[in-house]
């Protein structure tokens, strides 16, 4: 027979699980790695939109700033060359030494400065040597000063119209020069030069993160958002180019030190990533910024625009952590659906253990039927031979019955013999006086004769017919039995023997109507037993008493019937009391008893669901108790 499945889950289906096996180690090192390199590329390509989107908005920004200063100086390029149309500018170069004149320019110059809203304008002579200024009334006034070293008066006085950015030798303020040739006849008298104060374009960019400046052909900053970097550079300068700027006094005596710079990559000719240490607040560096640049190419400056990458760098994290979270949103999806393919493959695994475990129990259920319909069977056999040795035990223990009684009748015979031989021997006298008495004709004689003859043979009869009831074989049904009929019928074949032994009867039969559910033949014969046993041992006795007692009693919920039957020989010793029911136990000489009685009279009583007791007589003898289920009719 196969052994039963088990339910539980196959071990081997969980190992491995729960702790790192080196195949999950890989995929999942290979997954984080993946992860890793597409949140860094969300990072990057946001960052490069970020940046892309900067690059378009800081060149509108620059565009509008570049065209904001084009404007600006462009309102103050015509302005030198119209001074010439002036006859007294014209005359003063010419007569230098008319003060009245010089005091008339001077007030011309100041009136157009002051409509213009220029810086100042003044007037060179062709040695550089200003002749008259609008700021004649100040103390700072150029009047009389030597400009001649300045590029611009040196490119007018070239036929060059000069510009230039620097600041102011007496003044020292910052400015773009216009300077413009003084020509009469086309020939050269002068220089005009506009000072323009383009400081006030700074205060027009904005303020924030964004950063403008604007530089010279040196590098050299100007104009700025970030007044720490005004007069810085974009890099260390030249000798040659801190000589130049030396002799022009562009930027007077400013150290004009380069600023920290670091370029970190390069976007395009005009664009790349920056970032300007800060040197005030001690070594941090600042932050990344895109450097955008667009060229004012004739005057060889240069337009800075730096956007902050703050924003573009924080967009990027925010990118970075937005992959990171989907990744683990599918990551933690995949696990989910994973492990609900487990449980599902799982649920199927245990189901079809469920459907072993079922078609291994019908098995086991049809073999085990199998054998138990076996085992039945086996019984059914047994239960067949055992009744058939029952039946066989039956017949016997009636054979046994019948073979007892026989006993008890061959042990009766001399007795009977004698009791039938006295009257055979009347009759046979009888009879012979009949004769005489007839051959004599004494009929009436004869006649007396007869009828004795008669009652003799009746009185036979009698016998033989207790004998023959006694002798027939019973039945195994239980009817009801008068219980004193049966003591009178025992009685009457022990009558003989005890009137030869002189013993004395007494029957105290208080319940007369008694009945017992038994066979009258067995009852009879248990009876008989009794009373030769009695009459045996009483036998020596000198008083000799058989009292019979007929009792009724209530046991166990039902009527019974007690026969006691008690004599008054020496009782029951007690070596035997233990053996008196044993078959073939008997304490009388060889051919006087067989030992069966007790057994086979016990059997019997059984046989009707009674009991079958000895007990000591009241008297001293010995006691025999039968008691047998009562008929309720009868009692
Ligand atoms: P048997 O009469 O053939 O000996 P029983 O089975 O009838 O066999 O009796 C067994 C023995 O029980 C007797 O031998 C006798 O010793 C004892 N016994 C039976 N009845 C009495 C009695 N009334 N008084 C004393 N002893 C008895």
């Amino acid at each position: 027979m196969s052994s039963p499945p088990s339910l539980t889950a196959d071990p081997s289906s969980t190992r491995g699980r729960g702790r790192w096996s080196r195949r999950n180690i890989a995929m999942w090192s290979v997954v984080a790695a993946l992860g890793l390199v597409m949140a860094y590329l969300a990072y990057f390509w946001t960052e490069r939109l970020m940046i892309d989107k900067l690059r378009v908005t800081g060149a509108q920004r620059l565009d509008a700033y570049v065209v904001s200063l084009e404007n600006l100086l462009g309102k103050y390029d015509f302005l030198p060359r119209t001074l010439e149309l002036n006859k007294d500018v014209v005359a003063l170069l010419e007569h230098p030494d008319d003060p009245a004149l010089r005091r008339g320019v001077n007030e011309y110059l100041e009136q157009v400065n002051k409509q213009a809203r220029s810086t100042t304008i003044y007037i060179v002579n062709l040695r550089g040597v200003t002749q008259a200024a609008s700021n004649f009334r100040e103390k700072s006034s150029f009047v009389g000063d030597n400009v001649s070293f300045r590029p611009y008066i040196r490119d007018a006085l070239l036929h060059t119209p000069g510009g230039f950015y620097g600041v102011g030798t007496t003044s020292r303020e910052p400015g773009y020069f216009f300077a413009h040739g003084i020509y009469k006849d086309g020939r050269l008298l002068g220089v005009a030069t506009v000072k323009v104060n383009i400081e006030k374009l700074e205060k027009t960019w904005e303020p924030g993160n964004d950063k403008v400046m604007l530089t010279d052909k040196h590098g050299v900053i100007f104009l700025t958002s970030e007044p720490e970097w005004k007069y810085r550079t974009l890099e260390r300068l030249s000798d040659a180019a801190l000589r130049e700027l030396g002799a022009t006094q562009q930027y007077y005596s400013y150290p004009l030190t380069p600023l920290d710079i670091a370029y970190e990559r390069v976007l395009d000719e005009h664009a790349r990533i920056i970032s300007i240490r800060d040197e005030s607040g001690g070594r941090r560096a600042s932050p990344r910024m895109l450097s955008q640049t667009n060229s004012l190419a004739p005057r060889h400056w240069q337009f800075i625009y730096l956007s902050d990458l703050g924003p573009a760098r924080a967009n990027a994290q925010a990118g970075f952590g937005f992959a990171c979270l989907l990744q683990g949103f599918f990551v933690m999806l995949f696990l989910y659906l994973r492990q609900r393919q487990r449980s599902v493959r799982q649920r199927l695994r245990a189901k079809e253990d469920l459907q072993n475990a079922y078609d291994n129990l019908e098995i086991m259920v049809a073999e085990r039927t199998y054998s138990l319909n076996q085992v039945t069977s086996n019984l059914r056999e047994e239960v067949e031979v055992r009744r058939q040795a029952e039946n066989k035990l039956r017949i016997t223990q009636n054979e046994l019955f019948q073979a007892g009684k026989m006993a008890v009748l061959g042990q009766m015979s001399a007795g009977i013999t004698h009791e039938l031989n006295q009257p055979l021997t009347a009759l046979r006298t009888m009879s012979d006086n009949a004769v005489i008495l007839l051959e004599r004709g004494r009929l009436d004689d004869v006649k007396g004769n007869l009828g004795m003859i008669s009652q003799i043979v009746g009185r036979m009869g009698t016998i033989t017919g207790q004998l023959k009831g006694f002798a027939r074989k019973s039945v195994d049904t239980p009817v009801p039995v008068p219980v004193a009929a049966a003591i009178a019928n025992a009685l009457f074949l022990v009558e003989r023997r005890m009137e030869l032994e002189r013993v004395n009867f007494r029957m105290n039969n208080r319940y007369n109507e008694a009945s017992a559910l038994c066979d009258s033949n067995r009852l009879e014969q248990v009876l008989v037993n009794l009373f030769n046993n009695a009459l045996d041992a009483m036998a020596e006795s000198e008083l000799r008493q058989l009292t019979v007692t007929i009792e009724q009693l209530q046991a166990g919920g039902e009527q019974r019937v007690r026969i006691l039957v008690a004599d008054s020989g020496p009782g029951i010793p007690a070596e035997v009391r233990p053996h008196l029911f044993e078959p073939f136990y008997t304490t009388k000489p060889q051919g006087q008893g067989l030992g069966l009685g007790l057994a086979i009279s016990e059997q019997i009583v059984v046989g009707f669901g009674g009991i079958l007791r000895a007990e000591s007589a009241p008297g001293g003898g010995a006691q025999f108790a039968i008691e047998l289920k009562s008929d309720r009719a009868g009692a």
